[in-house]
């Protein structure tokens, strides 16, 4: 029997703003759709934070043995900045900075997408979809809802009408609970504005004009599809009209959710997703972390410590680690000591799955190995709380610190249900890895490096440039760079 059946898993609801029993639309399949980046430059570590809640309640849900559809897209066209001005499509202008095809920024940092997720130890989505794939079904979603009367062209642009929305009994503003009224009252000069009914109409395409590169062919011109537009269209298209679960940081519950739920209920006369969470910010310095105010830090200058930030280099595991001690829908603001404590706290952990394996089973267990068990289980079922579940691992770490000592026994078959699930929620659930590749090994890593270093210092003694230059480039190659300054050599691992 499939464990999902025996766990009764509770989700908070962003549009209940409620806990809610988790019933799937399909009997063990579930949809969730994931807003990826806009791949215009590189993922910081706040994005890091939001994809990795999402990577363990995709864990947790294939532990429990559901069927997952799990779409995360990539959008690589057409997300504007906040002033909706065109000439500010985020693509066009790092383009212009970098002098690069918009299609090479796309790919550019996209690949550096993949390549941090996959140094975090990211499971991959089912389905990696992208804006600029799916042009035509935008199209079409266009020209439904410009024929079912909720979308009006003007001027080479279409524009959602959210009064002729709201006029047919449905809610604009239900997920972020604003009033249409106060949206109208505020909302600042938007580019184009005059094309538009209403100020809180949104773009679904937009004309481009003939320096903007970024273009498709549509009925009504040249142009380029609308943010929002593109989660609908890749998110019915392969989950259906309704899914499960729809996730994204909470940043983007207004006006990106909101907008994908009008266009949902507008094309299709349903709800789009039964389950809307909404992660967290992640903050540094106590500010939100963000790429465009300059305070944020990207994920590899964590891990090599090339970074101004951080006293030292962190292994993404001990990240991760981090990470999870907060709940996802808690701020959590990044620091030096939060990191250092989470180093001792994983390794604390660490120890302990390498101590277990040395515990032998005993003919009578003096320790409530279910009651365990059926708490960690509790902890993930409370909408996944990941700083309670790791409360209970750190409880299984005393247990395993006493049947080391030889003060409390279990019997082989307790023994056997402790091990598998102390490791099943470390290694399957939390996604942390092997202690073999982590700590001990980073330990290891620069202990051998600080040799070559003395090394390269003895042969620049001896005048053995030839030496010393092989040493240092051989390190390159490898990734690791090492740095001249007053106090020595250093080095950061890439
Ligand atoms: P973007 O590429 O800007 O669309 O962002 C990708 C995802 O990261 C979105 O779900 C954002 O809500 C999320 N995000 C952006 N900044 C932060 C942050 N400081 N902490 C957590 N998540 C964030
Ligand atoms: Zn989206």
């Amino acid at each position: 029997m499939s464990l999902y059946k025996n766990q009764s898993l509770k989700i908070y609801n962003s549009l209940s703003g409620e806990k809610e029993v988790f019933t799937p639309i399909h009997e063990g399949t579930i949809g969730m759709y994931v807003c990826g980046p806009t791949v215009y430059s590189n993922v910081h570590l706040g994005n890091v934070r939001t994809f990795m809640s999402f990577d363990v309640i995709y864990r947790y849900l294939l532990h429990l043995d559901f069927k997952v559809r799990y779409v995360r897209n990539i959008t690589d066209a057409g997300h504007l900045t906040d002033d909706g001005n065109v000439e500010n499509d985020r693509f066009v202008k790092q383009s212009r900075l970098e002098k690069l095809e918009p299609m090479e920024i796309v790919q550019k940092y996209s690949v550096d997408f993949r390549k941090v997720l996959d140094h975090f130890n990211f499971l991959p989505p089912t389905i990696e979809p992208t804006a600029t794939g799916h042009i035509i079904e935008q199209i079409e979603l266009t020209e439904k809802l410009i024929s079912l009367g909720f979308a009006y062209e003007s001027s080479g642009s279409v524009y959602f009408d959210v009064a002729a929305y709201n006029a047919k009994g449905l809610n604009y503003g239900e997920l972020s609970n604003r009033n249409i009224d106060e949206l109208i009252a505020n909302t600042r000069d938007l580019d184009g504005q005059s094309e538009k009914k209403n100020p809180q109409d949104f773009a679904l395409w937009k004309n481009a004009s003939p320096a903007h590169i970024m273009r498709w062919n549509s009925p009504w011109g040249d142009g380029f599809p609308g943010w929002h537009l593109e989660c609908t269209a890749m998110s019915t298209k392969y989950l259906g009209e309704t899914f499960d679960i729809h996730g994204g940081g909470m940043d983007l519950k207004f006006p990106h959710h909101e907008c994908e739920i009008a266009q949902g209920k507008a094309c299709n006369g349903v709800t789009p997703v039964n389950y809307w969470m909404h992660t967290n910010m992640l903050t540094m310095n106590g500010l939100r972390m963000s790429k465009s105010t300059g305070n944020y830090i990207l994920p590899m200058e964590l891990v090599s410590g090339d970074n101004t930030f951080f006293e030292k280099p962190f292994h993404p595991n001990i990240v991760r680690f981090c990470f999870l001690q907060a709940h996802y829908r808690s701020v959590l603001d990044i620091s030096n000591d939060a990191m250092m404590a989470s180093e001792k706290g994983f390794n604390r952990l660490m120890e302990a799955v390498k101590n277990l394996k040395e515990i032998t089973p005993q003919n009578e267990s003096t320790l409530d190995i279910s009651r365990w068990k059926k708490d960690c289980y509790e902890a993930m079922n409370d909408d996944f709380n990941t700083p309670i579940l790791i409360a209970h691992l750190f409880e299984g770490v005393r247990c395993i610190n006493i049947l080391k000592e030889g003060t409390a026994a279990l019997n082989s078959e307790d023994l056997k249900i402790f091990s598998q699930t102390f490791e099943t929620f470390i290694f399957d659930v939390l996604g942390l890895q092997n202690v073999k590749d982590t700590a001990a090994n980073t330990d290891k890593v620069e202990g051998l490096v600080n040799i070559l270093i003395e090394m390269r210092k003895m042969a620049r003694a001896n005048k053995d440039f030839a030496l010393s230059d092989q040493i240092r480039n051989q390190l390159i190659e490898l990734g690791i760079q090492l740095k001249d300054g007053k106090e020595g050599t250093s080095f950061s691992i890439q």
